[in-house]
This record gives C-alpha cells, structure tokens and sequence, in this order.
C-alpha cells in the first residue's frame, strides 16, 4: 500500500511507530515525472536496508533560477503514484509549495565553496533552494539513508556535505546514472528534446565515452583527458557552459596526472531551450 502524504507533520507523524520500533527509513527525494533513474534510487535504498520508502515528489521552486524551466517543468502526478504503487513505496510525501514555503519563511541552508563551481557557477542560487528543500525533507522522514542520484555529481556531494557539517543522522548515498540504450542520461528534461535535439544530445554521451576508451588505455593526463572529451560536446551543443575534470571527492581542478580513480568529467551543455549535464567518474563508470 502506497501512502501519499501532504505535509511535514503528518509524514513524521505517520513514520513515528515505524521509527519507535527500529525500522529502518529510507528517503528517496525527487521532482517527480519519473522515470528508470528515479526507480533505481528506489531499488537501491532497499538494497541498503530502507524498510520504510518514502519517495518525494516536489517541483521546488527555490533551486529554480530566473529564465529557468520551473514553469514548464513536466508535473506528472497520477502517472508517478502508478510508479511509486507498483514499485511497492509505503509512503509520497508530495507537498503543495505553500506547505513547504508557508507566508514567512526566510530560512535557508548553504553550503560554502563547494557549491560555487560548475553548476553553481552557472545557476546562481541552485544549491540554496537543493540544501534547504532537502535539510527540510530530512526533517520531515527523518532517513537513516537517503539516496540521490550521481547524474547530479555535484548536488549529490553537496548534500553529503551538509549533512556531515549539521551532523544530521542520515547516510547520504550516490547512486550510478541510468541510461537509455544507447547512451543518452536518463532525464526529466529529455522530453523537452525534439528528434534533431535528441540526437545531437548524444554527443554528450559520446564525448564522455570517448574520455573513458582514452582513460582505459591508461591516458592519465588531466588535460588530454578532458579535451577528449570536450571536442564532441562542443560539435553537437548550441552552447557549452562547461566540461570539466575535477577531483571526485572534492571538486577541485585537476591538473597534470590524476590518481586511479579520483577524477570525475562533468559537462553541461545546451540546446536550444534545454540545458542538460551528463558525468562519468573514470575507472569507475563503465559507458558502455
Ligand atoms: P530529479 O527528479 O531530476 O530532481 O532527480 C531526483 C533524483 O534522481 C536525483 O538524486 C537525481 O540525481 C536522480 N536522477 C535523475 N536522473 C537520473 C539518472 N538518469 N540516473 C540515476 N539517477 C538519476
């Protein structure tokens, strides 16, 4: 049986018995529209222990820029109830903005450095709304583990952060991206690709792929490895906001030789209207 629930207070309400009695909680949070990615998120909080799955359905408006897609975000109720019904959830926790953000709300979450690059550097204010809307979602299911999704590499480090910063008791896992078959990142926004769009976006696949077959030929230079990367990006994208090699854990530039295992190539990229991201941590995803 599938719960939805619709505020903070009755979802905590509702898990105490659970919590009284040792189960244990897992968090799944989401925008919703789901898809294979979000699913696998579900599996893989069973697969760390969740006895109790709460999945979190939420468009949140504070981690949306201006000019960005918050209008046309894809809102797919009834159809992610079916998902979360047939995936066997117990609870959706899917509140109303106005239950989230009631009139007065003025606190937020921020975490430093780590969310001033990449994508912080081109969606100013994006971590904010991601640290707030999670520190409340932890709040409200109170997860021993709560799982995200490596596709967005740097939020999913970012909330491990803050969590170890506000010594929050919850594990914070990062799980492999899903793709379609033939490479493309499985996301909500791939919709909003037309045919010509859509296969353009491979470059993205692409490129990273190329890194890879470079990297397991034992190229280890930081810079060769992200141009191998980055010329496919910039053939098929209208525009490229970055590609970029950083150090997996920390973020940080990478430069001459990289360790085994320690880099991870993050790129984003647009076309037309539709930004999208893609990463792989080398020696450690497999692209194909
Ligand atoms: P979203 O609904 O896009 O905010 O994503 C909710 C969670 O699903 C985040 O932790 C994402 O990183 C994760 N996610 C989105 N797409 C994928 C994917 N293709 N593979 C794995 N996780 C994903």
């Amino acid at each position: 049986m599938t719960e939805v629930v619709r505020d903070a207070a009755t979802l905590r309400a509702a898990l105490d018995a659970s919590r009284a009695a040792g189960a244990h909680i897992g968090l799944v949070p989401t925008m919703g529209a789901l898809h294979e990615g979000h699913l696998s998120l579900m599996h893989a909080a069973r697969e760390h222990g969740a006895e109790q799955l709460v999945a979190s359905i939420f468009v949140n408006p504070l981690q949306f820029g201006e000019g960005e897609d918050f209008e046309r975000y894809p809102r797919t109720l009834d159809t992610d109830l079916e998902a979360c019904r047939k995936a066997g959830i117990e609870w959706v926790y899917a509140p109303e903005a106005r239950a989230m953000y009631p009139a007065g709300f003025q606190t937020h979450v921020e975490v430093g450095e780590l969310t001033r690059t990449l994508e912080g550097r081109y969606r100013p204010g994006h971590f904010r709304g991601v640290t707030t809307v999670v520190a409340k979602l932890f709040q409200a299911a109170q997860p021993c583990t709560a799982v995200f999704g490596r596709k967005d590499f740097q939020q999913w480090r970012v909330l491990e952060r803050m969590a170890t910063d506000l010594d929050m008791p919850v594990r914070v896992v990062g799980c492999p991206i899903v793709r379609e078959e033939d490479g493309l990142a499985l996301s909500s926004r791939n919709r909003y690709l037309d045919e010509a769009q859509r296969r353009r976006a491979l470059g993205l696949h692409r490129g990273l792929s190329a890194a890879c077959v470079a990297y397991d030929a034992g190229e280890r230079d930081a810079e060769t490895l992200r141009a191998s990367a980055s010329a496919e990006v910039e053939t098929c994208f209208d525009r490229v906001d970055y590609v970029e090699i950083r150090d997996a854990e920390t973020l940080q530039p990478l430069r001459g030789e990289v360790a085994d295992g320690s880099a991870v190539l993050l790129a984003a990229a647009h076309l037309g209207d539709t930004r999208l991201i893609d990463n792989v941590w080398l020696g450690v995803d497999r692209l194909s």
